[in-house]
Formats: C-alpha cells, sequence, structure tokens
C-alpha cells in the first residue's frame, strides 16, 4: 500500500495523539473487548480509486497467468513473514481468541494454493478439433474491476476468498473492508503490495456501508464480490437489478439447523453442538442457530450440552488461559442479542441457559440456550450470536421440515442416524453444505461454498470463486477462410 493510495494511520504508526491531530474525521476502529482504539484512518475516495483502477486493470490482465501466480504466491509469503501482527490485529478488532486468529491467517495462506489449483481446474483452457470446422477454444477473460466488499467477523480469511482468485484471473480489485475492521484491512492489503502487486492493481478502499454503497453503484466496476448479511446483500441486489452486465456474487446469512438423531456418542455429539453454535461467539455465517432434536435424545443432549456450555471460558483475546470465545464486535449487537432472548422467552421461549451480559459497558455475551419448541411463530431471522434455540421433534420428516422452516439454505448438519437417515436428510435438507457427523462450522477450502435462498444467489465462492472472477470466451477457430454457400443460391 503506498501512503497517497490510503492516507490512514494504521496501528503502531506512530503517538495516538499525532494520528488524532493529523487526521480529518474519518473512520475508527475499537478493540471490542476492552473499548481501547485500534485504528483511525480517512474514509476512501471512491471516484479516486476506481480511476486508478480501471487504468491499472489491463496492464495486470495483460501479464502472462504465471507472474500473477508467483506474485499470489508471493503474498502468501508476505502474509507468512507478518503473521503474528496479523493475527493479533484480526484478534484486537474483533475480539476472537488469539488461537482463532492464528487459525484465520492460516486460512489465508491455504487459500492461495487452493485459488491456484482452483482456476487451474475450473477455468482450464480447452480446445476441440475438428477436421472440417477447425477448432472450438474454450478460454476465460477477466471482468476488469471488481468490488470486494466484506464483513467483520473474519475480516482477513473472508474478503481474501475473493480478492485471490480475482486477482488470479486477472482484475483489478477494490477492496471494503468492514468498517469495524479496518486495520485487518489494512494489513492485508499491505501484504499484497509489498508482494508486488501495485496498489492501484489491489487497492483498499475505507468505509462504511455509504461507501459500499457508492462503490456498488459505481460504472467503472464490473462487479461485486460481497459477503455480509442478508439485508445488505438484498441491497446490493436491489441496486444491481438494471444491471445484469455487472457480476453480482453474494454470500450471505444463515439460519441453521443442526439435527440431532439417534447416537450413542451423547459426549461427542455434545462438542459438536457446542463448537458449532459458540465458536466465534456465534458470530460465524455457517454457526447453528436451531437444535432439532428427537423427543427420545432431548434430555440426554440438551443436558450434556448445557453442561458443556457452562465450561465455556468467555473472556478477552490474549487472556491465559485462553477462552473458548470473545465478546461479540460491539455494544449494539450485544444489546440486540440480548433484546432478542427476551423476546423468544416472552414468546413461548423456555431457557435452558440464560443469556448473560457480565460487563456493563463491554460486549461480552454468555453462550445462551432456549428451547423454542413452543413457539407458534418462531422469527427466521440470523441472530448472529452465542444463542442457540432447541427445538424437539418426534420422527425425521418433522425433523428435516423444521430444518427447512427458513429462508435462509447455508448448511444443514445430521448428527447420528443410519446411513440410510442421512441419505434422506441429505435428499430433502435445502442447504448449500450438508454435514453428517460434522459440526456445521468450518467449510472445507477444497468445496464450493455458498447457500441457498436468503444465504446466496447461487454463485459459490470457495473452489468455485474462480467460476465468477473470469467469463469464458467460446472461439471458432480455422487458420485460413474457408467457407461455400451450399443451398439457396441462383
Ligand atoms: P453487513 O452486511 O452489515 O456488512 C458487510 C459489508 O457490507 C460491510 O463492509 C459494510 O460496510 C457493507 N455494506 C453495508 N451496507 C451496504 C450497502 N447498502 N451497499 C454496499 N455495501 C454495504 O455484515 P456484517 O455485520 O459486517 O457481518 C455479519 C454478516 O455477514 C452476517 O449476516 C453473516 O452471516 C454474514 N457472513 C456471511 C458469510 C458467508 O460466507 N456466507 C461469511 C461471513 C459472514
Amino acid at each position: 500500500m503506498d501512503a497517497a493510495a490510503n492516507p490512514s494511520t494504521a496501528i503502531d504508526s506512530g503517538p495516538l495523539s499525532d494520528r488524532l491531530a493529523s487526521s480529518p474525521p474519518g473512520l475508527v476502529s475499537y478493540e471490542p473487548a476492552t473499548g481501547v482504539e485500534v485504528w483511525r484512518g480517512r474514509i476512501g475516495d471512491v471516484e479516486e480509486t476506481v480511476k486508478r483502477a480501471r487504468r491499472a486493470w489491463g496492464g495486470w490482465a495483460a501479464q502472462p497467468l504465471s507472474t500473477r501466480m508467483e506474485l499470489v504466491r508471493r503474498f502468501a509469503n508476505e502474509v507468512r513473514k507478518d503473521a503474528e501482527k496479523l493475527a493479533t490485529t484480526i484478534a484486537r478488532e474483533t475480539g476472537k481468541p488469539m488461537w482463532e486468529a492464528n487459525a484465520e491467517v492460516e486460512a489465508v495462506i491455504a487459500k492461495v494454493e487452493t485459488s491456484i489449483r482452483a482456476y487451474a481446474e475450473r477455468t482450464a483452457q480447452r480446445k476441440l478439433d475438428s477436421a472440417i470446422q477447425g477448432s472450438l477454444a474454450v478460454r476465460h477473460k477477466p471482468h476488469g474491476v471488481m468490488a470486494v466488499i466484506s464483513p467483520y467477523n473474519m475480516p482477513a480469511h473472508l474478503p481474501n476468498a475473493h480478492i485471490v482468485p480475482a486477482l488470479i484471473a486477472g482484475n483489478a480489485v477494490i477492496f471494503k473492508p468492514s468498517e469495524r475492521a479496518p486495520a485487518t484491512g489494512e494489513l492485508l492489503a499491505r501484504c499484497f503490495n509489498r508482494a508486488g502487486i501495485s496498489s492501484a492493481v489491489m487497492q483498499l478502499l475505507v468505509g462504511g456501508p455509504d461507501i459500499g454503497q457508492a462503490l456498488v453503484a459505481h460504472d467503472g466496476v464490473d462487479g461485486v464480490l460481497f459477503t455480509g448479511s442478508a439485508n445488505t446483500g438484498i441491497a446490493i441486489n436491489r441496486k444491481l437489478a438494471t444491471r445484469p452486465d455487472k457480476v453480482c456474487a453474494l454470500e450471505m446469512g444463515g439460519n441453521n439447523p443442526l439435527v440431532v438423531w439417534d447416537t450413542p456418542k451423547i459426549t461427542d455429539a455434545a462438542a459438536l453442538i457446542v463448537q458449532s453454535a459458540f465458536a466465534s461467539a456465534g458470530q460465524r455465517c455457517t454457526a447453528a442457530r436451531r437444535l432439532i432434536v428427537k423427543d427420545s435424545m432431548y434430555d440426554a443432549i440438551v443436558g450434556e450440552t448445557k453442561a458443556l456450555a457452562d465450561r465455556i471460558i468467555f473472556g478477552a483475546p490474549f487472556d491465559e488461559p485462553a477462552p473458548f470465545m470473545g465478546p461479540v464486535i460491539d455494544n449494539a449487537a450485544a444489546d440486540g442479542l440480548a433484546e432478542s432472548f427476551v423476546y423468544l422467552m416472552s414468546h413461548g421461549g423456555k431457557a435452558v441457559k440464560h443469556l448473560v451480559r457480565p460487563h456493563d459497558t463491554l460486549p461480552f455475551v454468555s453462550p445462551a440456550i432456549i428451547d423454542t419448541t413452543a413457539m407458534k411463530d418462531r422469527p427466521d431471522v440470523e441472530l448472529f450470536g452465542p444463542i442457540l434455540q432447541v427445538i424437539r421433534v418426534s420422527d425425521l420428516d418433522e425433523a428435516i421440515a423444521e430444518a427447512n422452516n427458513t429462508r435462509f439454505g447455508l448448511v444443514s448438519s445430521l448428527i447420528g442416524g443410519s446411513p440410510q437417515e442421512y441419505n434422506r436428510f441429505w435428499a430433502n435438507v435445502r442447504a448449500g453444505i450438508v454435514n453428517w457427523n460434522r459440526p456445521t462450522i468450518s467449510p472445507s477450502h477444497a468445496a464450493p461454498m455458498g447457500g441457498i435462498g436468503l444465504s446466496g444467489n447461487h454463485r459459490p465462492t470457495g473452489y468455485y470463486a474462480a467460476d465468477y472472477c473470469a467469463y469464458p470466451v467460446a472461439s471458432g477457430e480455422v487458420e485460413q477462410p474457408r467457407a461455400v454457400i451450399g443451398v439457396g443460391l441462383k
């Protein structure tokens, strides 16, 4: 990142007082766990940023693919060199425990080789030869300038999952990080630029929703690669309704079900449930929100899950012993979760484990479990935090119907059951990821990642990100013109 492109002030870049004095009002991010300021900087200029990207992308697209691949590999090396700083920044800015921030950095690095393999496989050049008609070639071209708009919960891995495939394919990228995680965004962008990918080809654009809106609407942007909430995804989709020429890839949230059927492995089942519902303080798109349990398993499963959730340490990222989960992102999010819990309670929900906010001014929220079986109209919304609803059912058809009782469709998992029951579950449940005896979280990088319904728009990322980063061009090719008109001539 060169300073002129984004005159922000990163963490560790000088005394805070100097930075405050020199920067006009802009964006500030804070540590959720302490309230301490992490980053302060200027809001980017959409017009300027798009102009730079448009000037740069042709040159980048003209580089041999091998050069672009080499440069993203260098990016992975830059991330390795900066791994500790990047992980620390992620942990500070999101509040997630350090062990989890380290895993996110590993995912960023791993994404590079996966994306290189995926590009080669998904967009491989093909040539079909025919003696009479010459050859038919299928090759791919980049779209141009891609806007990557990302959320706060994995502020390095999620944007990176769009950026790397987009760059490999030959697009210029404008990366708008979450307004809650600009420091992480800035460090990530610097790693790209230090690797030799210019700050015009891969630009950081700091700002909030208004900057995101302006970017989406800009004529100089050829595609929007978005990860975030369904509400924002819908707003972007609406904005682009009259722009079929722009790529629009939407990865949104979920109201993910975890169905527990017959299993003797109660302790393992509880561990899978707790991982699925409470990792990252429930701030994962893939987190389990609804635990659908067979009647006869209810007492054992819910009892064991509660006992395990009672043992969860939630605390600040650098605490010793390490916490299982940190705070949620800010007080507004924590307030919203507390209100949602009260709403569920006052509409027929029965608390299994109450939601507690142990700190008046910081957004720590305890893991909470509530039985909502008796609720008539369970709100089909994504409660983005550590709240797990339990629903009791009597047979597998009812469980599947309950799992599908949502407008979302990101992940569904079945724990227990026979192979035949899993087959039935797999065939009838509606989701982009369907697992058996695996948590809902942590999808594989080697697979497509995306959902149906309000969870996405059928443009899966993960291994299939290559598909939306380049378009196929079919070319009939013969070295010399050769043609006769064999019919209909006088
Ligand atoms: P968000 O939708 O509030 O914000 C995401 C990004 O969109 C931010 O950068 C924001 O500034 C920008 N934005 C907001 N309004 C915009 C608009 N009108 N036009 C353009 N840009 C706009 O999401 P969040 O709260 O940061 O993140 C949490 C959400 O992300 C959850 O819903 C979660 O499920 C989802 N998520 C989805 C995936 C996935 O892969 N499906 C992964 C992680 C998170």
